[in-house]
């Protein structure tokens, strides 16, 4: 061999191997850095690692490492034809793998040599070619980088048996889009990591999605902020397992092939794209947002999102590097040819201006170098495999391709780790914990009022116990003194009655024997029993006294026993003064639920919003929202929030809080069912789950004015649909309106009622019901008020009255004069014809053309003055329908023309 030439760069007076001793065999590092000296910049050749050495590098404050894009050539060994046709030559290189040198036969005495990052020979395996060229690059990725791996190589050198091989009839086949996603699922948590991949086709400069073939022209979109390049009109496939990812593959091949045949070509000429996208949770980095201990308060420290690092690994099977021909014998015209040629010249213009450091890059040249832009001194790890063949026949097309790899070897990547916090998934966990929340504290409200519930009738059971034993006692304790009292009493009497008569016995006796007998002996006689009846006196006195004290003695227990009662009495008073706190406590605690629900759809809404910024701001104002318990109250507002509310709460559980003890509650409820009833969708719910009864039953017996107004500004609301005015009529609605508008004083009240009435108005079914049931006098009533907001109501409902009528007339279902002339509504008809309020005067100048309409009520207008007015409406009225109506009226009626006539007036 007369002479070696080393080359590690594009330029071709490179140093030649004379300069090189060939017995030292010097360390590629030592070549390298005579090559440097000579011909590249040093930061571009200062950091020689291998393949293998990818990973390693200092990450800078941008969190950027530099990196350069690692090449590996790779031999493909003699194929059958060539082992024939090429028996007599040798092969146009000689690879030097233990020095990572190859070096390429120019003819039989020269050749150049040139180093590459790794050199395969045609020996080796596909597990070691995945090894050195990909598997570095799949590691950054699961890291949280961005990694490419790339075939170039003339067409037929092994680029898709490098990268796309399934390997299913030979396991040491598989090829390196196989071997990576082995690798990613083996490393991955399945719970909390994914791995999504679309797998496209670039052909002629348009994107087809070998997914779904149907999808075929898909724009490339570009961040203008972290400049990253997406697909997002690919189909992206989740994968779960290797089996799916296989079929996969499959299935694109399959579409590949089909798409080529179809449109003729050869898939040599496309490029094949496969994305492999990789979400994974940062372990540790995931709050502890703990649902299961229940702890809420400890809530606002755990709304940290858990952290996910995004990493995409894209493996790019290019197009054939040979140039097709232009003059068009492969059957291509020039503009075919030129569109063919297009992405791959222009990813090979992007090295060399990258390897020049070049201040331009034409990326935006071809879809493909927009699609790798930060593949390619971008931000990506890269590997570049460049395939070859052994045949002499192609030296132009390997030396080209040797030549494309050399230059990809100074293309200097800055990589960048992609983390970002996962906002939709703490979301997800705070609509979770809150579900939670709202169900324990509707159990923990069961379990209270259940457990006050048993108290009060316990405590109830044991007062009306004690009171029945104390009644029964005192019964038995009277009764038996009562018998003793009168047992002794009787006895007394008797002893008596008997001691009466033996002393009179003993008088008698006395007297007649008064003189045989013995004088003395008589009188000892009288002695004794007087003595005697003295003891018996005496024990009757102290029986007397004794059953005094025990008159005493019981007179003292029932006292004990009346305090007894007392002091059951007062328990039974705090028994009852617990049971209100609790009550007042409950509906407290209600009205916190209504509060957290809407903070809670406060909070979804502004995570919904997107956008990292926003989304600080919206976790922020839910803090401050827990921290400040206060239901906002603001009108229009808080109407989208509210239907959410009316989701999550349940609408049964809003209109139960319209009959809650505490007026607050009251207030909010009824103020939340008045902006549902504002929604149309939500008014036949509302009415079906009986709100509008409640909603009367407020205006019947609310003392609150704010209550009935809200109420009323609700009733108004459900009363513009045709079912629910009929619904309010049965109900007694306009007689409870009636009476509110009679009573009311507030304006806006006087407004939300008359608003209702004039809806009412509007139904020609009820007409004869509203007006039987003072609902025109009620709204001739109100203008009283003299509220411009109130007037435009009351004539809006007079002229729908009027035109009801006018129509039931014209139907010949009305015979009679108006019902508004006889209530006596023309004077202020009339009087407020040509009102300075633009509203007001509309709607009467119409109700006048309703009344006019009917000939029966002709003689009251004149007679009224309304005549005058519709002259005026029909010359003067700014809307010209309306004065097209008043003319026409006019002209119609006979008694108006005749009247016209009589005063000479020309309309
Ligand atoms: P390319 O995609 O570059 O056009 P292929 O991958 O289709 O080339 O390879 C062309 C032929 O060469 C195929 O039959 C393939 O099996 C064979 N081949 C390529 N590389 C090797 C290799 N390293 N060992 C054995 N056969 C190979
Ligand atoms: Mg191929």
């Amino acid at each position: 061999m007369a002479s070696n030439g080393y080359r590690n760069g594009i330029l071709k007076g490179s140093v030649k191997v004379e300069k090189l001793s060939p017995s030292s065999n010097p360390k590629p590092s030592s070549i390298k850095s005579k090559t440097t000296s000579t011909q590249v910049s040093s930061v571009r050749r200062s950091s020689p690692a291998s393949l293998g050495g990818v990973g390693s590098g200092v990450k800078g404050d941008s969190g950027a490492v530099p990196g350069r894009v690692r090449v590996a050539v790779r031999l493909r060994p003699r194929n059958a034809e060539e082992q024939v046709a090429d028996a007599d030559f040798a092969d146009c290189v000689e690879l030097q793998p233990e020095l990572k040198r190859l070096k390429l036969r120019k003819n039989n005495w020269d050749s150049d040599t040139y180093e590459f990052d790794e050199v395969l020979t045609e020996f080796a395996s596909q597990k070691r070619v995945y090894e050195v060229v990909a598997k570095p690059v799949v590691e950054s990725v699961l890291d949280g980088y961005n990694g490419t791996v790339m075939a170039y190589g003339q067409t037929g050198t092994g680029k898709t048996f490098t990268l796309g091989r399934l390997g299913e009839e030979d396991t040491a086949a598989r090829g390196i889009m196989v071997r990576s996603m082995e690798d990613i699922l083996a490393d991955i948590c399945p719970e909390t990591d994914s791995i999504s991949v679309s797998y496209l086709q670039l052909y002629m400069e348009t994107i087809q999605d070998l997914l779904d073939p149907t999808n075929d022209n898909i724009p490339i979109v570009e961040d203008p902020k972290t400049g990253d390049v997406s697909v997002p009109g690919a189909t992206l496939v989740e994968i779960r397992n290797q089996h799916s990812f296989v079929e996969l593959l499959r299935l694109g091949e399959a579409h590949r092939f089909a798409a080529n045949t179809k449109l003729n070509t050869e898939s040599s000429r496309s490029h094949a794209i496969l994305m492999v996208h990789v979400k994974r949770c940062v372990k540790g980095s995931e709050a502890a947002l703990s649902i299961e201990n229940g702890n809420g308060s400890h809530m606002s420290k755990n709304f940290r999102p858990p952290l996910v690092r995004k990493g995409k690994l894209v493996v790019v099977d290019l197009a054939g590097s040979e140039r097709i021909d232009k003059s068009g014998s492969e059957g291509h015209t020039l503009e075919e040819a030129k569109s063919i040629n297009l992405s791959l010249s222009a990813l090979g213009k992007c090295i060399n201006a990258l390897a020049e450091n070049s201040p331009h890059v034409p990326v935006r040249d071809s879809k493909l170098t927009r699609l790798l832009r930060d593949s390619f001194g971008g931000t990506a790890r890269t590997s570049l495999i460049v395939t070859i063949g052994p045949s002499p026949r192609h030296r132009g097309e390997t030396t080209s391709t040797i030549m494309f790899g050399q230059r990809a070897m100074k293309v200097e990547n800055m990589v960048k780790i992609k983390e970002e916090f996962d906002y939709k998934s703490l979301s997800r966990r705070l609509d979770i914990q809150l579900d939670k929340l709202i169900a324990e504290h509707e159990r923990q409200q069961k379990a209270f009022q259940d457990e006050l519930e048993r108290i009060t009738i316990e405590a109830q059971n044991h007062i009306s116990e004690v009171e029945r034993n104390y009644a029964e006692a005192l019964e038995n304790e009277q009764s038996r003194y009562q018998k003793d009292y009168k047992e002794s009493i009787k006895k007394l009497e008797e002893q008596w009655m008997l001691n009466q008569q033996k002393l009179n016995s003993d008088r008698a006796r006395v007297e007649v024997k008064q003189e045989p007998l013995d004088m003395g002996l008589a009188v000892a006689e009288l002695q004794k029993s007087l003595q005697n009846e003295i003891n018996l006196r005496k024990a009757a006195e102290e029986e007397v006294n004794s059953l005094k004290s025990q008159l005493v003695q019981w007179r003292r227990s029932e006292a004990v026993g009346n305090a007894e009662v007392l002091k059951l009495r007062k328990l039974l008073e705090d028994e009852e003064h617990q049971k209100e706190k609790l009550e007042e406590e409950i509906a407290g605690l209600r009205s916190q639920l209504l509060q957290l629900s809407f903070e809670a759809d406060e909070t979804r809404r502004s995570l919904d919003r997107g956008g990292s910024g926003k989304i600080l701001t919206g976790l922020d104002s839910l803090m401050s929202q827990v921290r400040n318990s206060q239901i906002k109250d603001s009108g229009n507002g808080q109407k989208a929030p509210i239907v959410n509310l009316f989701e999550q709460v349940g609408l049964q559980k809003i209109l139960s809080l319209l009959e809650s003890e505490d007026s607050d509650v009251r207030i909010h409820a009824v103020k939340v069912v008045a902006n549902l009833a504002a929604e149309e969708a939500n008014q036949e719910k509302i009415v079906q789950a009986g709100g509008l009864t409640s909603l009367l039953m407020l205006l019947k017996s609310s003392e609150d004015e704010m209550i009935r107004r809200v109420a009323a500004g609700a009733i108004a609301n459900l009363a513009m649909n045709e079912t629910n005015q009929e619904l309010i009529m049965d109900q007694g609605g306009i007689s409870l309106l009636s009476m509110t508008a009679a009573d009311a004083d507030d304006p806006q009240t006087l407004r939300m009622v008359a608003g209702a009435i004039a809806n009412l108005c509007g139904n020609d079914k009820l007409q004869i019901t509203l007006r039987g049931e003072g609902g025109i006098k009620a709204l001739l009533g109100m203008v009283r008020c003299g509220h411009p907001d109130v007037l435009a109501q009351v004539a809006r409902g007079i002229a729908n009255f009027a035109k009801c009528e006018s129509r039931a007339s014209s139907q010949g279902t009305k015979a009679g004069r108006s019902l508004l002339i006889d209530d006596g509504a023309l004077p202020w008809i009339v009087q407020n014809a040509n009102n300075e309020a633009s509203p007001i005067r509309r709607h009467i100048e119409l109700a006048l053309c309703h009344l006019a309409q009917h000939e029966v009520n002709a003689k009251d207008m004149i007679s009224g003055g309304a005549l005058w007015e519709l002259v005026r409406i029909s010359r003067d009225c700014s809307r010209e329908d309306i004065r097209t109506l008043a003319n026409r009226t006019l002209t119609s009626s006979p008694t108006f023309q005749a009247e016209l006539r009589r005063l000479r007036i020309e309309c």
